[in-house]
């Protein structure tokens, strides 16, 4: 772990930087509007959206505020460790090597060929990627990759629209971008091959 991380609870948990504490979760959203191009803030200003015109959702940053839910990511986090890459646990540079950065996937059907694969999960440096397969139980068994190139593709969140269901992922290009609300960034790996985690 190359910076000490905040901890928690009896077990002294190192908290990843990524992770949302509940303080962070107080409304601080600000008044939504429907206008006739798609939504937007009472009061928007340029930082409610990133470069590519989507509008994104307003939250506090106070980490150690409250408890840490080690399941959730904080937008602003999430978004400038993925944009950066960053590691989503210490918060410095991401590992990496002549094969590219490094990911770890959970394990599930959708992630077992990861090339081309979409994650909402920020890269990490080989010790953080050591130190969460000890604590995080839902990496028991994680695709470890690497990718040469990551590509911003779209963001998640939710669509403010008529048969809207629920949270999902948009493409940049999705025609319904000015309908939606994003909390998170979205990168596609792609260049990929495996990671061997004892030797990286
Ligand atoms: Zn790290």
């Amino acid at each position: 772990m190359p910076v000490d991380l905040p901890t928690w609870g009896p077990q002294r948990l190192p908290v990843p930087y990524a992770a949302v504490w509940s303080g962070e979760r107080r409304g601080s959203g600000g008044a939504l509007v429907v206008r006739p191009r798609g939504l937007a803030y009472r009061d928007e200003t340029p930082a409610d959206r990133d470069r590519h015109g989507v509008l994104w959702a307003r939250v506090i940053e106070e980490p150690g505020a409250g408890r840490p839910d080690f399941g959730a990511m904080h937008p602003v986090r999430q978004r400038a460790a993925m944009l950066g890459l960053r590691c989503q646990v210490c918060g410095g540079p991401a590992g990496r090597t002549s094969r590219g950065w490094l990911f770890l996937l959970p394990d599930e059907p959708a992630a077992r060929e990861p090339e081309g694969a979409l994650t909402t999960k920020p890269p990490l440096c080989s010790p953080c990627a050591d130190l969460a397969l000890r604590h995080c139980p839902h990496l028991r068994t994680p695709l470890a990759t690497r990718s040469r190139k990551p590509r911003v593709w779209g963001v998640f969140g939710e669509l403010f629209a008529p048969g809207a269901e629920g949270p999902a992922h948009f493409p940049y290009a999705h025609p319904a971008t000015p309908w939606l609300l994003a909390t998170q960034v979205v990168l596609q790996l792609t260049r990929c091959t495996p990671a061997d985690l004892t030797r990286s």
